[in-house]
């Protein structure tokens, strides 16, 4: 019955619901943020009250399923086609499934089938006050069960729980585990201080940092223990800036500072300064001391880097950089420039258009993985794309020439052009 409802829309109506659900979804800029407790708090609930192996709190934008908070799960996002939860954007209902190998949507899926053993799915939707479906709560677990209109309401209050949470976080400026700045608020200072750079012609950099092999910290010492870490790498970087600087907690265990009035030199002696006391402090708490390093992507204002996303995936990238030359270290955009050989790449999956034909077609793709010089792209058909065409990164501001290099049915390999 839902199913014929969903099919009984319009595909043009269909598609403006969705890009109105991927822009209030972009809105709130949720995606890849840091843990949080209150987040972490409802999905232990729903294990409790359910007794139930996993509980979600999830975000799905056009290519990816991200979990804001999981427990009973390794994976941090799923590619959007490979989950349950889809159906609940797409029905924009509830989706109750008791045992998935008898539903014809499930019982063939990999994790029904395979080690994960999934047989219990429910899950409602997580909507905005406008109406706009930016992702699910869920209960998922391993053995059939039942679930009745008392359950369903309990899930749909935690759902109500976790939007009241999302609102809330929206008005925060500071993270409340480092005290740096959200993202949110760290973008929208940036932003204001790029005005002001541009308008005066004052020199402005970037530091972007992320804590070596932080995951085998919260492996060998525990959460806690890598909670006290970003602590203290958060306050090892305060101490070393001033007050006129910015910090931002971008990600989990990734920083950000933006240096007014400070050129690429200067970002980068600021950089070395901070690198070489967070690898010199040993840590100590409960869990005794210990030792960690940080990876860092310096870039700096400049006739072509003119906004904040550009200056951002540039420090971003040369972060990177510094990552796969051995860490612990720091790196700025302008050298990499100079050395677009080395071609490692990372997993990424984010939203992307293949542009030609001046710019008049288009072509969605996922960007799957990303490199300094060269990405690999998933499309839903290859047909029909140019052997070079524009490829854009939705949402960042960044634009590269390509080459295809390599291409099948559904992905292309490209190099970009310098
Ligand atoms: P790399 O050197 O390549 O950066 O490796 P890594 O282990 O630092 O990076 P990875 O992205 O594999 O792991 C980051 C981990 O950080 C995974 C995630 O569970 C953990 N994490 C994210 N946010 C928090 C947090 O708020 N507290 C704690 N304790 N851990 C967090
Ligand atoms: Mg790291
Ligand atoms: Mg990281």
């Amino acid at each position: 019955m839902v199913v014929a409802r969903a099919f009984g829309k319009s595909t043009a109506d269909t598609k403006k619901r969705e890009m109105e659900r991927l822009a209030a979804l972009e809105q709130l800029d949720l995606l890849d943020t840091p843990r949080d407790d209150g987040f972490d708090r409802i999905v232990r609930l729903i294990k409790e009250i359910f007794t139930i192996d996993i509980g979600l709190v999830t975000l799905i934008d056009a290519h990816r399923q991200w979990y804001k908070a999981c427990s009973g799960l390794s994976a941090d996002e799923v590619p959007r086609e490979d989950t349950f939860c889809r159906y609940v954007v797409d029905y924009e209902e509830p989706v109750i499934v008791q045992d998935a190998t008898r539903d014809p949507r499930f019982a063939q899926h990999p994790a029904v089938t395979g080690d994960s053993h999934i047989r219990f799915y429910a899950g409602v939707p997580l909507r905005t006050r406008e109406g706009h479906i930016i992702g699910t709560v869920c209960a998922i677990d391993r053995k059939p069960r039942s679930f009745g209109a008392k359950d369903l309401a309990i899930l749909q209050e935690l759902a109500g729980a976790a939007m009241d949470r999302i609102e809330l976080l929206q008005s925060a400026a500071t993270d409340s585990l480092t005290e740096t700045l959200t993202r949110r608020a760290f973008k929208q200072e940036t932003d204001q201080l790029i005005s002001l750079a541009l308008r005066h012609q004052h020199n402005l950099s970037c530091v972007m940092l992320d804590v070596d092999h932080f995951k085998s910290v919260n492996d060998t010492y525990g959460h806690a223990a890598g909670d006290d870490v970003l602590r203290a790498v958060a306050a090892t970087c305060r101490a070393n800036l001033r007050a006129g600087d910015l910090l931002g907690r971008l990600g989990g265990e990734e920083f950000c500072i933006v240096l007014p009035h400070i050129d690429r030199e200067g970002a980068i002696a600021v950089a070395e300064k901070v690198r070489a006391a967070i690898s010199s402090q040993p840590i100590q708490g409960d869990f005794g001391s210990l030792s960690v390093t940080a990876s860092f992507g310096v870039s700096s204002l400049s006739i072509v880097t003119k906004d904040i996303d550009t200056l951002l995936a540039q420090a971003d990238a040369a972060m990177y950089h510094a990552k796969h030359s051995g860490r612990n270290r720091c790196i700025s955009w302008a050298s990499i420039g100079a050395e677009r050989a080395m071609g490692s790449r990372r997993r990424v999956l984010k939203a992307g258009a293949i542009l030609f034909n001046d710019r008049r077609s288009t072509i969605d793709c996922t960007i799957k993985t990303l490199g300094i010089d060269s990405a690999g792209l998933s499309v839903s058909s290859s047909a029909g794309i140019p052997p070079e065409f524009v490829l854009a990164i939705k949402g960042e501001g960044f634009e590269t020439l390509c080459q295809v290099i390599a291409q099948d049915r559904q992905s292309v390999e490209v190099a970009f052009k310098i």
